[in-house]
């Protein structure tokens, strides 16, 4: 029996009775002979809760005190969970990031991992403990800050510590049964996925499933860890998301590789927000000189498109999107490049959402592009921007259309389920 890394999420602990019923879950998987590694998230909706606070205290909140703050969250939850686990009759010690050796880079509140040096976590296994660690949160390697890796960055915090201990495997254990064809929030009829791989989940991660956070998914895939999705809430099986498909065992066939579905799922993302730089002179340098300037505030954007330009005035229109939380920061950035580039306005939508198909049976499957469109014209919806990639296409939309069109994709697609109804066991969605 191996070691594993078991990481369990806010809605899994968000009460007493919550953390009593995973550290029953963590004794089982010590009992069945594993060394057991646990990260565990901030309890409930304690992480909105912290920055509610600090936006009532200070309008931007960031930086190094504001990591601080959001870590106490995770301290909270380890040291609960250590005390549940020591009440069965177990052994356990709860470290936070920085004792669990994650080593980051100093880019506060969206901080990377650079390094994993798990001394005292070994130390702890070898001497029969449970090992507890607060998910999400590290230290800098040169100023020795704490730091934070992002919103939902438990799980890869989880993943590196899998990889650097060589665990068998990464269960992630949420408030859902695994990994669905989409968001069972939005889509009752969502399916379980049983396999799926690293690219296409990356894909859905990166489009907005946020049942895995895309860093992690990137981490596993880099150090081939396999990951198990799963509920802390029932016993069922969950996702596997690995590089290779698992085999199974059928009566008539013998073995049989599990196949990967033509389209894996249905993404959605509501968390971004779109900036339209307006008139723009159309000559070269221009598009350069507006995302030098994001860039130099350290902001990621995801999709960009530029109008064609009114041959009368020569001028163009440049819109983008970034997530809201940076919106704020984009805006000052480009006002204070404004003489330089010498666009006439800037504008601020905040009501778009995203939705998002993705499998990597695209590439070869003539036709998904066209039924993709069809679904939305038929559910009446505006498409604004459009990008692919060789195994994605996405729209952005008005917000208030994406719980439709999400809907109406997945029909069309025939990704809809018969039976089951998929089941949200907890959590308050936030
Ligand atoms: P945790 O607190 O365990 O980290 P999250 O809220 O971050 O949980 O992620 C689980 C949530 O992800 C689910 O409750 C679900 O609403 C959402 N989700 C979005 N897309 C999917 C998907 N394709 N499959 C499963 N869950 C999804
Ligand atoms: N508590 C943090 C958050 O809510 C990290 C995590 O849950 O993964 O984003
Ligand atoms: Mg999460």
């Amino acid at each position: 029996m191996g070691l594993v890394v078991q990481k369990y999420g806010g809605s899994s602990v968000a009460d007493a009775e919550g953390i009593k019923r995973v550290a029953k879950r963590i004794v089982e998987a010590k009992k069945n002979g594993h060394q057991v590694v646990v990260v565990v998230s901030a309890m409930g909706d304690t992480t909105d809760e912290l920055i509610d606070l600090a936006e009532q205290v200070s309008p931007m909140p960031a930086g190094r005190e504001f990591d601080m703050l959001l870590t106490a969250g995770e301290r909270i939850s380890m040291a609960l969970l250590a005390m549940a686990i020591k009440k069965l009759g177990h052994e356990a010690q709860s470290f936070t990031g920085s004792q669990a050796g994650v080593i980051t880079d100093s880019v506060h509140n969206k901080a990377r991992i650079i390094d994993v040096t798990p001394g005292r976590i070994r130390t702890a296994l070898d001497e029969g403990n449970i090992a507890i660690v607060a998910g999400f949160q590290g230290v800098s390697q040169d100023k020795k800050d704490i730091t934070t890796l992002g919103r939902g960055g438990s799980d890869t915090t989880a993943v590196a510590l899998a990889a650097a201990l060589d665990a068998e495997v990464c269960e992630i254990y949420t408030d859902v049964d695994g990994v669905f064809t989409a968001d069972p929030r939005v889509v009752k009829k969502a399916q379980k996925i049983d396999w799926i791989s690293f690219e296409d989940m990356l894909e859905l991660a990166a489009s907005g499933s946020k049942v895995l956070l895309h860093r992690c998914v990137e981490y596993a895939r880099r150090y081939n860890i396999p990951i198990h999705v799963r509920s802390s809430f029932s016993g069922l099986q969950g996702t596997w998301v690995s590089s290779e498909p698992p085999v199974r065992k059928t009566q008539q066939q013998g073995e049989q590789k599990v196949e990967q579905a033509i389209i894996s799922g249905v993404a959605h993302d509501t968390s971004e927000a779109k900036v339209t730089v307006v008139g723009v002179p159309d000559k070269p340098g221009e598009a350069a000189a507006i995302f030098r300037a994001i860039a130099d505030a350290e902001l990621n954007i995801d999709m960009v498109v530029q109008n064609v330009s009114a041959a009368s005035t020569g001028l163009t229109d440049i819109s983008f999107t970034l997530p809201k939380t940076d919106g704020r920061k984009a805006i000052d950035a480009l006002e204070k490049a404004k003489p330089a580039i010498g666009f006439d306005s800037l504008r601020y939508d905040d009501q778009i959402g995203k939705i998002s198909l993705v499998g990597a049976g695209m590439k070869t499957n003539p036709g998904v592009t066209a039924s993709f469109f069809e679904a939305l014209s038929d559910a009446g919806v505006n498409i604004e921007l459009i990008s692919t990639s060789e195994i994605r296409i996405s729209v952005v939309t008005r917000a208030d259309d994406v719980p439709g069109a999400v809907r109406a994709v997945h029909t069309a697609f025939g990704l809809d389920s018969e039976s089951d109804e998929a089941v949200v066991y907890g959590g308050t969605g936030r």
